[in-house]
């Protein structure tokens, strides 16, 4: 990996489990994370200009306009290559559009050398349907840690509906309804091909992970496939 910026870029269906792993790199290398639903999310709360037309198509699982996503993920970027972070975009890009526009705003002279791996996560849909639908997340806008209802599950919180983390309420997402699921995930299907073979006709390798797998082996898979040994 080189001295620069690393962007990380995870591709895989809602429920693959890339904000979990993105706040296990957070904990363990300082990384930075850039999740474009809980920015959307973060408009919708603070009732923002953009804030009515993103609620409008999150809830009905459709994909926000590229134009706010590209102009708000662009600004998050420059500050964060300019300091030399290593950075993980999750959701971004999340069709051909996004990622070609990411392309060309990495085109800039200025971020010669900036690394870029393409890593998805690997994950049959009816996993990720069981998944979301029994996940709960933190109501507190700086924590939103992430837990499951299943019986079986490693992520059940220890008091019922209760953070762990930070003793909030749990909450359900607005689009974790089974219609939305459906619907966010047709959407990924149909825009997954073009986007991974545009960085594929690039060069760039795509790089898998096992998403099945509980998120330490999800970790561990991860390092190894990016080539990361030190931090
Ligand atoms: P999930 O991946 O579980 O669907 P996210 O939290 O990543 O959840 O995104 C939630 C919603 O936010 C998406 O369904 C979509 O409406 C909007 N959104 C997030 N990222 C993007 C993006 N890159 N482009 C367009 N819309 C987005």
């Amino acid at each position: 990996m080189s001295a620069k910026s690393n962007i990380f870029v995870l591709v895989g269906p809602p429920g693959s489990g890339k904000g979990s792993l993105s706040h296990l790199c957070i904990k363990e290398f300082g990384w930075k994370q850039l999740s474009t639903g809980d920015l959307c999310r973060k408009h919708i709360a603070e009732q923002t200009e953009i804030g009515k037309e993103i609620d409008f198509a999150i809830k009905s699982g459709k994909l926000v306009s590229d134009s706010i996503i590209v102009d708000m993920v662009n600004k998050w970027l420059i500050d964060q290559i300019e300091s030399g972070a290593h950075v993980l975009l999750d959701g971004y890009p999340r069709n051909l559009a996004q990622a070609e526009a990411l392309d060309a705003f990495l085109k800039d002279e200025k971020f010669s050398g900036v690394g870029v791996y393409i890593v998805t996560f690997v994950v049959p849909d009816d996993v990720v349907i069981n998944r979301l639908c029994k996940r709960c997340i933190c109501s507190n806008k700086d924590c939103q840690a992430v837990y499951s209802t299943a019986k079986d599950s490693p992520c059940r919180p220890k008091k019922d509906m209760i953070c762990d983390a930070c003793a909030s309420p749990l909450q359900v997402r607005s689009d974790d309804t089974f219609e939305t699921i459906k619907e966010r995930l047709s959407i990924y299907h149909e825009y997954e091909d073009a986007m991974l073979s545009f960085y594929a006709e690039k060069g760039n390798e795509i790089l898998k992970v096992d998403a099945t797998k509980p998120l330490v082996e999800v970790f561990e898979n991860f390092k190894k496939v990016v080539g990361l040994k030190d931090q």
